[in-house]
């Protein structure tokens, strides 16, 4: 299958890499859109958080778990957000599942 982050967990396209290990890759966001921009990817692909199954469980704790850990390290003290984009009117451009979290600036809601 033709996948952008399929290709980013592989090493076949480089990335700016926070963590790895077996199950995930957490790189920075090309294109950030605060301070603390990276994305959380689990590694076998998952079309989006819709296609998410009671079996996901134990991997999305590892996300998670992982998220707070990191944006401990990087001294997000103030809070960060965590966002899963789904679909279209979500706006999901890459189809992999993939937490965005944003941190080092206050961030607006309601999102746009
Ligand atoms: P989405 O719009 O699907 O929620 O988020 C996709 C994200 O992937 C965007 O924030 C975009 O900047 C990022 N992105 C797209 N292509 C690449 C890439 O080749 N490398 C990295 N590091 N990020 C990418
Ligand atoms: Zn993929």
């Amino acid at each position: 299958m033709d996948c952008l982050f399929c290709s980013i967990a592989q090493g076949q396209i480089p990335s700016n890499k926070l963590f790895e290990d077996e199950e995930i890759l957490a790189f920075y966001d090309i294109d950030p859109q605060a301070p603390i921009h990276f994305l959380v990817i689990p590694k076998k692909h998952i079309d989006s958080a819709a296609a998410l199954t009671q079996q996901d469980g134990a991997l999305l704790g590892h996300i998670y778990a992982t998220i707070s850990r990191l944006c401990s390290e990087l001294g997000c003290e103030n809070g960060y957000r965590v966002v899963t984009n789904v679909g279209q009117d979500g706006g999901q451009s890459v189809k992999h599942l993939h937490f965005h979290v944003l941190a080092k600036r206050s961030l607006a809601w309601p999102p746009g």
